[in-house]
């Protein structure tokens, strides 16, 4: 019982800090981001299934460090206070890994969840699915089908028609307004 005891009281602290957090800030872009927790699993990505390939200190160059925590390192951001969550305008997202297209506003729905949500993806081939154990729990999670970057997680309580929520981090994905949709090369 120790260690489910020391667990709740972690998630208890961790919410309260997010509550906090988004009740008082208002600069998203002033706003600290860190873990509110961390994938426990230690297994990595799997290196040789994905068409875009990079060596880990590629990846630590050529992503921010809050890009890599999420990408390679399985993060979860905070809920509300990132890039995303609000974001209306229309356009697509693509990876901040590789910039594979993955998501499209046209399917981008408000779910309370204080992460960006979208009832699809552009299509089904463009992301992957992991079962992830962590925290006690099985859930799907969702990953770049073109470099295995970790996107976030795919739950069965969203909207019709497709009931699936992909809740995904802000600092996984890049946007691409509209108007440029059409001469994107990726
Ligand atoms: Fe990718």
């Amino acid at each position: 019982m120790k260690y489910p005891l020391i667990f709740g009281l972690a998630i208890i602290t961790a919410v309260i800090f997010a509550f906090l957090l988004s009740s008082t800030s208002s600069q998203t872009d002033a706003a600290p981001i860190e873990n509110v927790h961390q994938a426990a699993a230690t297994d990595t990505l799997p290196s040789g299934e994905y068409p875009f390939q990079k060596s880990d200190a590629e990846w630590k160059e050529i992503l921010t460090s809050k890009e890599y925590r999420i990408l390679r390192d399985r993060g979860t951001e905070i809920p509300y206070v990132n890039e995303f969550n609000g974001h209306k305008e229309e356009g697509i997202y693509v990876c901040a890994g590789c910039g594979q297209k993955l998501f499209s506003s046209k399917h981008k729905y408000e779910s309370g969840s204080g992460w960006p949500s979208y009832w699809r993806p552009i299509a089904d081939s463009l992301v992957g699915e992991r079962e992830d154990n962590s925290y006690f729990m099985t859930r799907t999670e969702i990953v770049c089908s073109n470099c295995g970057g970790h996107l976030g997680h795919v739950f069965d309580d969203g909207p019709e028609p497709t009931g699936l929520r992909y809740c995904m981090n802000s600092a996984a994905m890049d946007f691409v307004p509209a108007e440029e949709v059409a001469s994107y090369q990726k």
